[in-house]
């Protein structure tokens, strides 16, 4: 189905640890010895220095930056702790345009392009905690195989790598796909990800059956094709309409060994899920 790309490499030769590290290349660049050298004018030495705290040029100590948003999530009340590191791992200020780059750790949703938004970071963290409590997730300690449906700006894409054993993920806008190819090409990711342009609403039965499956954008129901993809074990953690036809809700689909439990969560508010591709 559509255009897929592959954004990581071979498969991991041993099995990852998870939350599985996630290195974007400039880290590595960081870490090579300075030159040094004496008696440098103090401006260009105070800019070097500035660059080895932000290497983005945001003029901001990110690490820092983030490690704080994670305090900020553990206070709203999220406990899983592998969700909590590959968060604290992920610079959500790369995938964000540069103007916002000093808002990208503030808990809130933030415009990625053609009407579309990037979740708050307390919304992704919650539904990767719910995925976390599925039945393979808490057996296996990670979320094995996932299908992220709306890959946006490849932020969460990045997120769940860190916590799976392979991600596919679908956008339905073009230039989003190609912005999140763009995007996570910066990263050496630790499992296999598969971007793929596409109809999400779909699925990706190609690909199937998932472990844990995750959608950005809500609908006025949980497609069949989810159900039907989900392995008996797995999870799918996604907004819907509420049940009473007023906004959205989070609903948790578990597949059983003879049928499907539905539980209905908090309300939220995301972007329409839409079929067919543009
Ligand atoms: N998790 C994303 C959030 C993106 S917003 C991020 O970190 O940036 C939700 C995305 O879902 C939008 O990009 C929208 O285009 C996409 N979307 C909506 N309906 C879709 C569908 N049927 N298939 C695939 N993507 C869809």
């Amino acid at each position: 189905m559509g255009q897929e790309r592959a954004v990581s490499g071979d498969p991991p030769r041993q099995r990852p640890r998870f939350p599985a590290g996630l290195q974007p290349a400039a880290a590595a660049a960081e870490r090579r010895p300075q030159p040094l050298r004496p008696q440098r004018p103090l401006a260009e030495a105070a800019r070097d220095a500035q660059r080895r705290t932000a290497p983005t040029g945001l003029g901001l100590d990110t690490a820092a930056v983030r490690q704080r948003m994670i305090v900020r999530l553990r206070a709203d009340g999220i406990s899983c702790a592998p969700v909590l590191q590959a968060m604290s791992h992920v610079p959500r200020h790369v995938f964000v345009d540069s103007a916002l780059a000093a808002q990208a750790y503030e808990d809130t949703s933030l415009p990625i392009g053609l009407g579309q938004t990037i979740s708050k970071p307390s919304v992704v963290a919650r539904m990767l905690e719910w995925l976390m409590l599925g039945d393979t997730a808490r057996a296996q300690g990670h979320l094995g195989r996932v299908l992220e449906v709306g890959t946006g700006c490849g932020y969460q894409t990045a997120v769940l790598c860190a916590l799976a054993t392979s991600v596919v993920s679908v956008e339905r806008l073009l230039a989003l796909h190609e912005l999140a190819c763009r995007h996570l090409s910066h990263f050496q990711l630790p499992v296999p990800c598969t971007l793929v342009a596409g109809d999400g609403m779909l699925g990706h039965a190609e690909a199937g059956p998932f472990d844990s499956i995750i959608a950005a954008a809500g609908g006025e129901d949980i497609p069949l094709a989810w159900m039907e993809q989900l392995a008996v074990g797995g999870r799918i953690v996604a907004p819907a309409r509420a049940p009473n036809g007023l906004g959205q809700v989070l609903i948790v689909v578990d597949r059983l060994k003879d049928g499907w439990r539905r539980t209905v969560g908090e309300a939220v508010q995301f972007v329409p899920l839409k079929s067919g591709v543009a």
